[in-house]
């Protein structure tokens, strides 16, 4: 079929789906967005900012001081003339607060996974992986020439049945999980996901992307609320960071083995020494500002306990807090029904999540007020009821 056609085709088969998917335009990340659409105001309950860095003024005069000092762009790829001071320094500093020999900056996350499967794994490898892990991690493990193995999310017993698999044998071992789910918003457990690699001899690696900055000791991470050391973590400084970016943690062998080897690390420009300078401030910010932790549990406990119990929110330990609801066009009535409200909370459908997973994902940010939440949680409150009735009408009229 020719590519033309094909693309009217797929485009076509989202829409009668109801899965086709837009972006809105805001003016800035904040609580309260303004669109390009529309007039009136629009509370943000969809945004990864989760400490409510991305406006920070401490981070926005960084950045600034950072381009003065080191100008626009870095120029090249690290290896050719891309690595500047800033940049060294933004590694160490990342390195000795997570605890790991050495880390190395990626301009995104998306391209850090990719990097890191791609150099380490080669052909008769055996890379196991949460069937939940980001599209990142599932598309690279997908093109590996290693043999990818799913294991049920956050099942353990399921694991160690696939690395029972391989006991006596010497096949790469490399199992991958995040350290809080993007969509779910709950955590893996790492602890007994730790002893399982360790007592198989096999590589564990945790993509921590929501998890660093919100959980653990002075924002640490997963891991270190968890007690342990994976072989390699991978941060990214889109979310609780407010900015971009990601480093993987690792030891001095897999840093250089990476300098040498990965692609996307090789032949891609460096991320600016300004971005670099500013990241430090803001691993600053993240270590030094409890508060914005401190937020986001009362924000949290305070949707809890406002939100009526039948819509089944998800009672989690991260600012992210799903409501599922099953298929995508309850999930789009809702969303909807909260924008007439002056709220933006996104629907997520499939491919996103699983078929008949559809959902509400709310997300909580240090930049919240209570008054905000409180409203959010009336205007749930209403609209769930809405729509629920909406539905069982349709239902008896069947
Ligand atoms: C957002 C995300 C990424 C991608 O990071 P970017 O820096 O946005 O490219 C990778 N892994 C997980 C789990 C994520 O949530």
């Amino acid at each position: 079929m020719p590519l033309k056609q094909r693309l009217h085709q797929a485009l076509h088969q989202r829409e009668v789906q109801g899965l086709y998917r837009q972006r809105r335009t805001l003016d800035r990340q904040l609580s309260e967005v303004r669109l390009a659409d529309s007039q009136q105001p629009v509370l943000n309950f969809s945004s990864n900012d989760y400490l409510g860095l991305a406006q920070s003024p401490e981070l926005i005069q960084a950045w600034q001081q950072g381009l003065s000092s080191y100008g626009a762009g870095s120029g090249a790829s690290p290896l050719v003339t891309g690595h500047h001071s800033p940049h060294q320094n933004l590694e160490s500093r990342l390195a000795e607060w997570l605890g790991f020999e050495r880390a190395l900056l990626f301009s995104t996350g998306f391209s850090a996974n990719q990097a890191v499967l791609f150099a380490l794994l080669q052909k008769g490898d055996c890379l196991i992986q949460d069937k939940l892990n980001h599209a990142s991690l599932m598309e690279a493990g997908m093109l590996s020439p290693a043999t990818m193995q799913r294991f049920a999310h956050n099942d353990v017993a399921a694991l160690q049945q696939q690395l029972a698999r391989h006991e006596g044998s010497d096949t790469a071992r490399l199992v991958v999980t995040e350290g809080v789910f993007s969509m779910d918003g709950d955590q893996a457990p790492l602890a007994d996901i730790a002893s399982l690699c360790e007592s198989s001899q096999s590589w564990l690696m945790v993509d921590d992307a929501h998890g660093c900055g919100v959980l653990g000791e002075a924002g640490r991470g997963s891991c270190d609320q968890a007690g342990i050391q994976p072989d390699l973590l991978v941060v990214t400084f889109g979310k609780a960071f407010g900015m971009q970016g990601a480093a993987v943690l690792c030891s001095q062998a897999v840093a250089e083995y990476l300098i040498q080897f990965a692609r996307h690390y090789i032949y891609s420009t460096a991320m600016p020494p300004a971005q670099a300078f500013a990241l430090c401030t803001a691993v600053d910010l993240v270590r030094t500002e409890h508060w914005r932790r401190e937020k986001l549990l009362t924000l949290g406990e305070m949707l809890i306990e406002t939100l009526a119990p039948d819509i089944g929110l998800q009672v989690t330990s991260t600012p992210i807090k799903p409501i599922l609801l099953g298929n995508s066009e309850r999930a789009m009535s809702l969303s909807a029904s909260l924008a007439e409200q002056g709220i933006w909370v996104s629907a997520i459908r499939p491919p996103t999540v699983p078929v008949h997973q559809a959902r509400l994902r709310i997300t909580l940010t240090a930049s919240h007020t209570e008054a905000q939440v409180l409203q959010l949680a009336h205007c749930l409150n209403a609209s769930f009821e809405e729509v629920t009735d909406a539905a069982n009408q349709i239902n008896e009229s069947d």
